[in-house]
């Protein structure tokens, strides 16, 4: 008999009785994919130093210039690092847990702050939000539209876009770039909608993602100071590893990583949701 993690019985129990579960993923579910996060022990930054925080400026005075130095590998190491993670990541079982709990319907749809398309990967379809953008995609800073690059190196300049004849960047959200409008709108949506959130493997610290499970949690403030009719605050759940931020105001906490937790979700859904045998 497997032993679930503390937590995953209530959990899964919480989940059922809502109507609109939403998930936000963060980069503790990556990792496990050997995608190392920025922050932490053993981020990015840590070991290679914080880098420049005005990528996005740097990005609009010149774009040729940061196209060149992307095409030539001129830059910082950790993004190097990066780079070559996310080529050689694979979704793990938490991926494809987590598509398994959409297609069961019991998560409505989910925002992640990850940009290396792992959830795309595991058979995520349009439910899904990534917030920060894709690594593997282009995206035009005028009027938004995407294309595949279908890689995390480009071999070429991307042209402008041919819609509008802005220039085009990754569509991973740089430093001091804002969240496109419309994916950002949707996130909010999608938390208003919710009476119950799942935060895996994030650490609830990045803005804005980060401040969306705060709204989720006290909704019913917010509502109350539109004058619109009273709902409760959405239930929170918890599954990463170690104690964050969030973990006080929660109202389960399942110490596990995304791997081990998500799956056990799902069965421990199974179980409560099965018909009863006569
Ligand atoms: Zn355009």
């Amino acid at each position: 008999m497997e032993t679930l993690p503390d937590g995953i019985d209530l959990a899964a129990r919480v989940i059922a009785d809502s109507k609109y579960v939403v998930a936000m993923t963060g980069a503790g579910m990556s990792v496990e994919s050997g995608i190392p996060p920025f922050r932490g022990t053993n981020g990015l930054w840590t070991k290679y130093g914080t880098p420049s925080m005005d990528g996005y400026r740097q990005f609009r005075a010149d774009p040729e210039a940061y196209w060149d130095r992307q095409i030539n590998a001129q830059i910082d190491e950790h993004i190097l690092e990066l780079r070559e993670a996310l080529r050689n990541a694979k979704p793990h079982p938490g991926h494809f847990a987590l598509v398994e709990l959409v297609n069961l319907g019991h998560i409505k749809s989910v925002i992640t702050q990850n940009i290396d398309g792992l959830d795309l990967k595991a058979g995520m379809g349009d439910q899904l939000i990534e917030i920060h953008g894709n690594r593997s995609r282009l995206r035009c800073i005028g009027c938004s539209k995407r294309t595949d690059l279908n890689d995390f190196v480009p071999l070429f300049m991307p042209d402008p876009c041919d819609e509008c004849g802005q220039p085009v960047k990754f569509d991973a959200v740089m430093f001091g770039e804002p969240i496109v409008p419309e994916v950002m709108a949707a996130a909010r949506e999608e938390i208003h909608r919710a009476d119950c959130v799942v935060a895996i493997g994030t650490s609830a610290t990045v803005r804005p993602a980060s401040g969306l499970l705060w709204v989720a949690r006290h909704r019913s403030k917010g509502e109350r100071s539109n004058g619109s009719a009273a709902v409760e605050d959405a239930k929170l759940i918890e599954i990463n590893p170690s104690p964050t931020k969030l973990s006080s105001i929660c109202d389960v906490v399942i110490r596990a990583t995304a791997g081990d937790g998500v799956p056990a979700l799902v069965r421990a859904l199974r179980t409560i949701t099965a018909p009863a045998v006569n």
